[in-house]
């Protein structure tokens, strides 16, 4: 059956939703976007989709209307993924149509409000336990990507490396820098210490990113938020990837090689167990 999409203040079926060529997302990739993942119909970290939508929303002025909370739930709703173990709502919010004209409108026009909500699976835990592979590819982006905006396209080559080299994830690197993936943060174990590239402008603060580094600290796994050059990172221990959809996902061969043993390693387990542990507690969901 047709999923139900949000479309400018109305809902209806995916098919009948239509944008104009005039949208300054279409156009100029003037928009942002937002992925929260909802586990049993209850949304992990809404507070900080949120705030990290209204961030960039200030920092660009692309206006956010009120009620998006709402609106994530009632999508659910509509596309009766209340139950779901796992879903995810997309919402997109761009400058709005206008004639092709760099600067912003004068007079503003609407933003254009666009969202949709998927069930998601999580790949089987047998999958998991293999390990994945991940290849380094330059990191084309500009120098905001700590903005969730639409403009993707470095991503879109990375992401492409990745699938062509029949990786799961890319490594983007700048300046020797192991800065992230094309859609998930990188983290890197040495010994017993963690480590990540800090939230600057260089990558996008990405919340499971920032849930990992809590229950890393509840833990009592050193941490470090610093730039680990690739020369370095190849000499990790272990390596994993997080995101909303990536979840914690181990890192098993990078460029080839394999990271350390080759197997997925003891802070990945721990970490991943403790991420799996906070949704069920944040969620209402049965402990795992
Ligand atoms: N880094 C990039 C470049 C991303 O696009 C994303 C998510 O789309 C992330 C990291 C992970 O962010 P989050 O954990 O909020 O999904």
């Amino acid at each position: 059956m047709e999923d139900t999409v949000f479309l400018n203040g109305e809902f209806m079926p995916r098919s009948r939703a239509r944008i104009s060529p005039d949208d300054r997302g279409f156009l100029f990739g003037d928009g942002l976007y937002e992925v929260t993942p909802a586990y049993g119909g209850r949304f992990l970290a809404m507070d900080r989709h949120l705030a990290r939508l209204r961030r960039g929303s200030e920092t660009l002025s692309i206006p956010v209307p009120e009620g998006i909370e709402a609106l994530h739930i009632e999508l659910l709703r509509r596309n009766h993924l209340e139950e779901a173990e796992m879903a995810i709502v997309y919402l997109q919010v761009t400058r709005g149509t206008a004639p092709r004209s760099h600067a912003f409108p004068d007079p503003p026009v609407p933003a254009t409000v666009y969202a949709w909500a998927k069930p998601f699976q999580r790949p089987p835990m047998e999958e998991w336990e293999e390990g994945y592979s991940a290849v380094t590819t330059p990191d084309r982006r500009w120098t905001r990507a700590d903005l969730k905006t639409v403009q993707l396209l470095p991503q879109v080559l990375g992401q492409q490396a990745a699938r062509e080299a029949g990786a799961t994830d890319a490594l983007l690197v700048k300046d020797g820098i192991a800065l992230e993936g094309a859609h998930n943060n990188v983290f890197f174990v040495f010994g017993e210490l963690l480590v990540t590239h800090p939230a600057s402008n260089q990558i996008l603060p990405g919340i499971t990113r920032e849930i990992v580094l809590e229950l890393a600290r509840e833990e009592g796994i050193p941490v470090e938020e610093r730039a680990v050059p690739l020369e370095e990172a190849k000499c990790a221990s272990e390596m994993f990837y997080t995101g909303t959809t990536t979840e914690v996902r181990p890192t098993v061969r990078l460029d080839g090689k394999p990271v350390g043993d080759g197997g997925v390693g003891p802070v990945t387990r721990r970490l991943h167990q403790a991420f799996l542990g906070r949704i069920s507690r944040e969620c209402g969901l049965a402990p795992v």
